[in-house]
This record gives C-alpha cells, sequence and structure tokens, in this order.
C-alpha cells in the first residue's frame, strides 16, 4: 500500500531576495513536490520554477556522492575517508610550512544556510586563512549606502502599497524577484505609478507607466539631474535637510557646477523625462527598488550614492511608501552567527579583492615566504563568474592544492584536484536568512537523509577536525549549535518549527530618522568615504568608454530560471546574445557568430531584442562553458568602492565565425 503524502516545512536556500518558505511533500522517502507556503506573509503561497528545481537537483543523474580525486588528469572515486585524510594531512602540510593562512578559501552564497557555511568556523580554528574582499554580486552598491544611511534597511515588502509611486530603478524583478512583481501588479490597479530606469526594456518596464532608458553607467548623473532640477526649482524643503541631512549645502554647491546639458547629454536623457520624474519625487511618497547591475560599473558606487541622495533630499526617505531600498541587513544584531567564539583563533588572516584575484593569485602562488598553495571553492562556481576567465582559470590553475565542495561537477569542479559532494538543501537541517530583503528567519527540516551523512558539510568538517586535532572545535549536535546561534533572539527551534520569526524592527525603513552614521543623519557628504580617499559626496566620474576595436557595451544581467550558473546545466546548445537591429547587420537570427572583448572570445547565437541600441547588448549570466561563457570576456576592473567587479565596463565586437 502506497504511504500518505506528508507535508514538512522547508525555505529556498538559494541567492534570492525572497526567501520563500516552501511546503514540501513526500510519498515515502521520496520528495514529490514544493509548493509555496501560504502563511508566510512574503512568500504568500507563491515560489518559482528555480524553487521548485530543487527536486530536480536532488534527483538528478549527474549528482556527485562520492568523493573524487584527480590523478593523472582523469577522476578516480574515493571513499570520504580517503578524502578526510587527504585534506587533513595537506592542511597540516601547509599550515606547518607556510603558515595557515597559505590556504585561501573562496566562497559565495550558492547555498544559503547558518551551518550551510560551517567552513568559515573551521578555517577560523585552523588558524585563519585567505579569504575575500569585494563583490561578483553588490559590493559598490552595499558600500555607498553604508556611507549614505550606515546600514543597508528596506521596509516591508507590503509598504510598497502605501506608495504613490514605485521606480524599479536598475532592476527587473520579473525575473529576480517574483513577490515583488507580484506587488506591482497589485500596485498598478490600485493606481500607483511605475517608473522603470533601466538601459533596456525589459518584462518590468512593458508594465511600467514611465520607462527612462539612460545611457548605461550614467544612472548618477541622472540622479544628479532630477536633484538639480528640485534644487533649482526651490523645490527642497531647507529645514528638513537642516534636521536630516549632513552634507546637502555641499552638495548643493557641487550639482550648481555641474551643467544640466552635460548631464542630459550623458545620460541621452531628454529634459522633459528629467522634470517628470522630478515632478514625481517632488509630490508624493516614492518607494525605489535598487539592482545591482547599475553598480557594475567603475563608477557604481557613486551612482548609488546619488540616488541615495536624491531620495533623501526629496523626504522620501523613513515614511511609509517611501525609502531607496538596495538589501535588507536585519540579522547581524540579532544572531550569535560564531556561538562557539571560534573568530579568536584565526590569528594569521589576510584577504585578496576578488577583482584582483589573477593578480593576487599570480603573484601569491610562487611567493617564497608566504605563498597560496591550496585554494577551497564552497557554494561558488568563481571558474564560471569571476570576470576574464581566460586568465582567472590560469591563475586558478597555478595554485598547487583545489578543492571544491559541490553538488555537480561545475566549471570550477573540473579544475580542481578533489571534489567533495556535498548535500542538496533538502537533505541538510538548517536556519536561513537573507540580506537582500526577505526578514525572516526560517528553520528548515531535513527532508530526506542524503546518500552519505559526510555530504552533510556540517558533519564533514567536523570529522576534519577530529583528524586535525582541534581540541576546542565544537563537537555538538546540529540542534545544539542552531540554538546557540538564535539563542540573543530568546528562541528555541521549537519556536521556529511553529513560527516564522520576521527579524525586522520595523515596517518602515528608517521610520526613526535615527542613522547609525557619525553624524546620526544621511550622510550627503560623508567623512568616512573621505577618510578612505574617496569623494566625500556623491560624484559623477563618466566611466569607461568604447573604444574603436571594441565598440559595443556588453552587460549581463539575471536570468529568470536561473540563480547564476547552477540551472544552466540543463541547457544544451550554444549561448544566447541578445542585439539591437543594427547589430544584427547581415545577420539571420539564431546564427552563431564570435563575440570577442581585449579579454577573449566566444562563440553564441545571436538573436534580435528590437528595444536595444546599437551601443548595447547583452547576454544572461550563468552560461556554462560548454555554452559559451561570457565571462570569458568580461573586464576584471573593480568599481571606485566597495571592490565590485566592473563586470558591465565590457566592450565587445561581434563578427563571423
Ligand atoms: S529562487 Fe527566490 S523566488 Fe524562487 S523559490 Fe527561491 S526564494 Fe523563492
Amino acid at each position: 500500500m502506497k504511504k500518505l503524502t506528508k507535508k514538512l516545512t522547508h525555505s529556498c536556500s538559494l541567492d534570492c531576495y525572497d526567501l520563500c518558505k516552501f511546503d514540501v511533500y513526500k510519498k515515502g522517502d521520496r520528495v514529490t513536490k514544493i509548493t509555496g507556503n501560504s502563511e508566510n506573509s512574503f512568500t504568500k503561497g507563491i515560489i518559482c520554477s528555480k524553487g521548485r528545481k530543487h527536486i530536480d537537483r536532488l534527483y538528478h543523474k549527474d549528482r556527485l556522492k562520492t568523493p573524487l580525486l584527480k590523478k593523472d588528469g582523469r577522476w578516480e572515486e574515493i571513499s570520504f575517508d580517503e578524502a578526510l585524510e587527504i585534506i587533513g594531512d595537506r592542511l597540516k602540510k601547509y599550515r606547518s610550512e607556510y603558515g595557515s593562512q597559505s590556504v585561501l578559501h573562496y566562497e559565495e552564497s550558492g547555498a544559503g544556510g547558518v551551518l550551510k557555511g560551517i567552513e568559515n568556523i573551521f578555517f577560523n580554528y585552523y588558524g585563519g586563512i585567505t579569504t575575500s574582499e569585494g563583490s561578483t554580486c553588490w559590493g559598490a552598491g552595499s558600500q555607498a549606502q553604508n556611507y549614505d544611511f550606515g546600514d543597508r534597511r528596506s521596509s516591508d515588502l507590503e509598504d510598497v502599497m502605501n506608495a504613490e509611486a514605485i521606480v524599479l530603478w536598475g532592476r527587473n524583478p520579473y525575473n529576480t524577484s517574483i513577490h515583488l512583481y507580484e506587488r506591482l501588479i497589485a500596485a498598478k490597479k490600485k493606481g500607483i505609478k511605475i517608473i522603470t530606469i533601466d538601459p533596456r526594456e525589459n518584462e518590468t518596464s512593458r508594465i511600467s507607466d514611465i520607462h527612462i532608458s539612460p545611457n548605461p553607467s550614467t544612472d548618477g548623473a541622472l540622479a544628479m539631474a532630477v536633484a538639480k532640477y528640485l534644487m533649482d526649482q526651490g523645490r527642497i524643503d531647507e529645514e528638513y535637510t537642516e534636521r536630516y541631512i549632513h552634507g546637502y549645502s555641499e552638495y548643493k554647491s557641487y550639482l550648481e557646477g555641474l551643467s544640466m546639458d552635460y548631464l542630459l547629454e550623458e545620460t541621452g536623457v531628454s529634459l522633459d523625462e528629467v522634470e517628470n520624474l522630478a515632478e514625481v519625487m517632488a509630490k508624493g511618497t516614492v518607494s525605489c527598488f535598487l539592482g545591482y547591475g547599475m553598480q557594475k560599473y567603475t563608477n557604481g558606487g557613486n551612482s548609488i550614492r546619488a540616488i541615495d541622495a536624491l531620495f533623501s533630499l526629496s523626504g522620501n526617505i523613513g515614511v511609509e511608501g517611501a525609502g531607496v531600498f538596495y538589501a535588507n541587513r536585519v540579522y547581524p544584531k540579532l544572531l550569535n552567527t560564531d556561538p562557539y567564539g571560534s573568530e579568536k583563533y584565526a590569528v594569521n588572516s589576510r584577504d585578496f579583492w576578488v577583482a584582483d584575484f589573477v593578480g593576487y593569485v599570480n603573484k601569491m602562488a610562487g611567493d617564497v615566504k608566504k605563498p597560496v598553495k591550496a585554494i577551497f571553492v564552497s557554494k561558488a562556481n568563481p571558474m564560471n563568474q569571476y570576470p576574464n576567465l581566460n586568465e582567472s582559470i590560469e591563475a586558478f590553475k597555478k595554485v598547487e592544492f583545489k578543492v571544491c565542495i559541490d553538488m555537480f561537477m561545475t566549471d570550477t569542479a573540473k579544475y580542481c584536484d578533489l571534489v567533495i559532494p556535498c548535500t542538496n538543501t533538502l537533505e541538510s537541517e538548517d536556519i536561513i536568512y537573507t540580506s537582500m530583503h526577505s526578514p525572516y528567519l526560517l528553520y528548515n527540516e531535513k527532508i530526506v537523509e542524503p546518500p552519505h551523512e559526510l555530504m552533510d558539510e556540517y558533519f564533514f568538517f567536523q570529522e576534519l577536525a577530529k583528524k586535525m586535532e582541534m581540541e576546542d572545535y565544537p563537537q555538538v549536535d546540529k540542534k545544539t549549535y542552531i540554538e546557540k546561534v538564535i539563542e540573543p533572539v530568546g528562541l528555541t527551534i521549537e519556536d521556529l518549527r511553529k513560527k516564522d520569526i520576521n527579524l525586522s524592527d520595523s515596517r518602515v525603513a528608517w521610520d526613526d530618522m535615527k542613522f547609525p552614521t557619525a553624524s546620526g543623519k544621511v550622510e550627503v557628504y560623508s567623512e568616512d568615504a573621505k577618510r578612505e580617499g574617496l569623494s566625500a559626496l556623491p560624484e559623477y566620474i563618466p566611466s569607461l568608454k568604447k573604444t574603436e576595436d571594441y565598440p559595443i557595451r556588453l552587460i549581463t544581467p539575471h536570468f529568470k530560471n536561473s540563480l547564476f550558473s547552477q540551472h544552466y546545466r540543463e541547457h544544451s546548445g550554444i549561448s544566447r546574445l541578445y542585439v539591437g537591429e543594427g547589430n544584427l547587420k547581415g545577420y539571420r537570427e539564431g546564427d552563431v557568430v564570435k563575440l570577442t572583448s581585449k579579454y577573449g572570445g566566444i562563440e553564441c547565437s545571436i538573436h534580435l531584442d528590437k528595444t536595444l541600441k546599437d551601443d548595447l547588448v547583452y547576454m544572461y549570466a550563468g552560461w556554462n562553458h560548454k555554452h559559451g561563457n561570457p565571462n570569458f570576456l568580461t573586464y576584471n576592473g573593480s568599481s571606485e568602492m566597495g571592490g565590485q567587479v566592473s563586470y558591465y565596463d565590457t566592450f565587445v565586437n561581434i563578427s563571423s565565425k
């Protein structure tokens, strides 16, 4: 007789704004269905295809279940015991001969969860290692908001229904945040104006009332043009700015020195469009959702700072229906993410800037005194996601011993010496939160058993700690560990099972108008930025420009059906390039062309997006090497703040293959 379907709770471990809560159904020992939990106020019963695909990935035929060791260029299956022995011996040797920082660990957010990140705790006990600074994702914008507001906060999603207008600035929630998109549809029905600001038309701009299309990398100039217009028209409440904004008069002087004609020419936006946007800003409460693409330029941090300044000066901060939302970092005050005090053991830490991976590793792999001898990769696929992949791969290969922890043989795993298989989220008990938007702390119960207990990183690193004779390493069960993490919230796992915990202390971000900055105000003028060698005020410095050989800018936004490279493995065929009519030239839809930049070339198929101007093309991020990955072309420069890789300052040309 068939066993009954059982409903369990879990949440999505993908690196997404929404952190959906799932209802998971099982028949016997097999997961049969994932749906959105309808009681969670963010999820409201809706999830996207990536969330449902956790099941496909769980039962995928290509999933790794045994550690793989590369021998003479071929993979050989080994046992977990052998893998632990090899890693343990290497780690001991490198630490005693070169110091613990000779091990470089690169992690990302490919799988969320506090216990999925246990390797960080392990490496602290190891003595401290080399870790990354900066970001492939959101670094410039994060740093910008730290300067301006002292932190990154977002209002409750439902608060957009109190707005008079909603601005999607460089953000396409149709692809990246389905719950925001669903609210936009509801807001539109209520008569709330929707405005998209994006150099290309996208699914969200198509449902918007207004679409403003600035030239790529000029979002800061556009925000300045609107602020300047408001100042020139006497539409700024100077009593308000005096009370809440540090540096208004300095910024006003700076904008007086910029001509409107210059700003319009840079942005390619008309004065009418600037005036219309300024009227919206001045009249009503406006919520703005910032995307991460617009800060992937050498001037990306200043773009976010200029937008923050515009929303602050126009009074669109700290009130219902208004705000400028980039992320929502609500957990650090509330959770103890290092409950056994591992940090004090990490005495030999050092770091490298992600954008400078090539330079750093080329230098340090052969360093006599303090070399990089090993690389550990977890929850990440850097040989797919790093810029300038030709050089990144060569640098990666130079390092003596490389280990990757993953569910699949990824573009990174294939360049490693040892690959350790890990659990799918559904096989692992954990707690999870996101810093992107959803404010919830959710408990993930283990839904099914993994093929091997040590595929769960928590237990793997406990065993490794035993091999390494780390006496103080927390050899406690998961529940004990989790309860210590959540102790400051005054809750137990049982509480989390019964109720989703909203970690945010306020429905409206910054509603007390108290900011954790030096002045306690919004800092349009930031002493912190100045101390770090940057302009204290947001400034407009044009980003890189096209060259004669490479006249077209390439951007790589997010695809709806994949989180970076994770869900692309199913795609067959070749990667897709989208171009406007001018760049389709004599090609037919689907023709294979060669796309070349200063850093390399790939083949891809060409497709028409009629809305694109001739100086811009795009490919979605995440295509695997086998398809033609755009990061073989991308520029490994950095934003001016936050160490963000400036991927979007890549210029290409298109030719016949
Ligand atoms: S990827 Fe995002 S929207 Fe999709 S299920 Fe996961 S958390 Fe929800």
